[in-house]
């Protein structure tokens, strides 16, 4: 019998986390203050952050064990299956095998619980009472709330006005753990309060939501900021994802030759791949890792390797990533975890070095391959998740052109129960392509340049 999904036991559950800092062959540059231009040290983070966490964002120690309270709230939903896709692989007549990891298990229905568990733990150890964040789609939001109702934290959450009107079960999802929702921009900080007022029908965006969160936490010593992506130590919170995968397929004796998964700031990305391109870096291995992104904020495909502010207010560290500009204001796609101007530093620097790839997908093709999946596979996927399986569909289709049994794994990051809206708009024909003009990027390039910091 054909063995489907490959299971491990709690107590194969990985303990430690991998931080790929160790192995990357260029270290990322530093993140640097935006008055000074010069290098943030811990303490400028101090505000936002609890010190386990900044220690973590600049850690260069390879394996970080994950604190024992931490792996057992992740016990509820760890570890996660990881499947054989056969029902796919039969109807394009492929003979690549499909894996996918399936992290829609969790708590919040997507990956993103495996860094709030342990940011919430981090910040309840350092006495904090209340987390601020900003959510797109409403993934993250859900996932901390769910986090902070573990260890008795209080949670105020930042959401992008155009999921939130979208989506509005995941702000009842996120009260259900706890949690306060504002539409974001909101009145209730100054950075809300400056767009709406050259723009008071603002759809927002991530950028301008972390900025109101973020705000939040410094005007209050009880209170610190979480973030969903991007950063160091959230990336590496999710290598559980991988660390996992590579026990599973100890089991299946395969060994992936491509590894793909959807990139908004780059976290269940890193989760999945990072692990694997371990491998490549300290065994040779030849895996190829594809990053898929939006057509319509394509950051990695056609934004420019430059220091940026991670939000549109300008209040974060200037980091240094692919970037788009950070007061571009991507379209309103349904695939609202991926609507963010840049990426993060660990894959921008390993784009850059040629280690891991990027394409960029129209939503259309996207969705198309969503419902194919959900057809065969059984699962609806979440709209960012459909982005890496439709890569998948175009890996398998030139495997089969190829007539290479390729072994494709992928991580089907999230499901899309509470994104039922895109696909009734996906079938209602109200969806469209979006392409990114040349101009949208010229438009912002000013900006960023000035950000930069002049050689000595
Ligand atoms: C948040 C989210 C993403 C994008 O964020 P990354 O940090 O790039 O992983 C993708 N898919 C889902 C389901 C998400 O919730």
């Amino acid at each position: 019998m054909l063995q489907k999904k490959i299971l491990l036991n709690e107590s194969e559950m990985p303990t430690h986390w991998y931080n790929i800092v160790a192995d990357m062959p260029n270290k990322p540059l530093p993140p640097l203050h935006p008055g000074t231009k010069k290098p943030v040290g811990p303490e400028d983070l101090a505000p936002i952050f609890p010190m386990d966490l900044i220690l973590q964002e600049v850690s260069t120690e390879r394996y970080i064990e994950i604190p024992e309270p931490v792996r057992e709230i992740y016990k509820i939903w760890r570890p996660t299956p990881m499947m054989r896709a056969y029902a796919l692989e039969k109807f394009l007549d492929t003979p690549a095998k499909i894996y996918y990891k399936y992290e829609g298990t969790s708590p919040s229905g997507s990956h993103k619980p495996n860094t709030a568990v342990p940011q919430a733990y981090y910040n309840k150890k350092a006495g904090v009472r209340k987390l601020t964040t900003e959510t797109g789609a409403g993934q993250w939001g859900t996932a901390l709330s769910f986090a902070c109702s573990q260890f008795g934290l209080d949670c105020e959450v930042y959401m992008v006005r155009v999921s939130y009107d979208q989506k509005p079960y995941r702000k009842i999802m996120m009260n259900t753990f706890g949690a306060e929702v504002y539409a974001s921009p909101s009145n209730r900080t100054q950075a809300g309060r400056n767009i709406l007022e050259k723009d008071p029908h603002s759809t927002g965006s991530l950028g301008i939501a972390i900025s109101e969160a973020i705000e939040r936490a410094v005007g209050d010593e009880h209170t610190k900021y979480s973030l969903g992506s991007v950063l160091n130590h959230v990336l590496m919170h999710q290598t559980i994802i991988g660390q996992e995968c590579l026990k599973q397929l100890e089991y299946t004796g395969d060994y992936p030759d491509i590894v793909i998964a959807p990139l908004g700031g780059g976290s269940n990305f890193a989760g999945i791949s990072f692990p694997f391109l371990r491998k490549n870096l300290t065994e040779g291995k030849p895996t190829r890792f594809i990053a898929v992104e939006p057509a319509s904020c394509p950051k990695l495909t056609k934004g420019v390797f430059k220091y940026d502010f991670g939000d549109t207010a300008g209040y974060t560290p200037l980091l240094p990533m692919y970037t788009l500009g950070h007061n571009f204001k991507p379209a309103s796609i349904h695939a609202g975890g991926l609507r963010y101007h840049g990426a993060s530093v660990l894959c921008s620097q390993l784009l850059k070095d040629g280690l891991i790839e990027a394409n960029a997908l129209q939503q259309l093709e996207c969705f198309e391959a969503g419902v194919v999946f959900a057809r065969t596979e059984g699962i609806i996927p979440a709209p960012e998740a459909t982005h890496g399986i439709a890569q998948v569909i175009r890996e398998a289709k030139k495997a089969k052109e190829e007539g290479s049994a390729k072994t494709i794994l992928f991580n089907l990051c999230g499901h899309g129960f509470v994104d039922m809206q895109a696909y009734a708009d996906y079938f209602e024909g109200k969806l469209h392509d979006h392409f990114f003009t040349d101009e949208e990027l010229s438009a912002n390039l000013p900006e960023i340049e000035a950000l930069q910091p002049t050689v000595a």
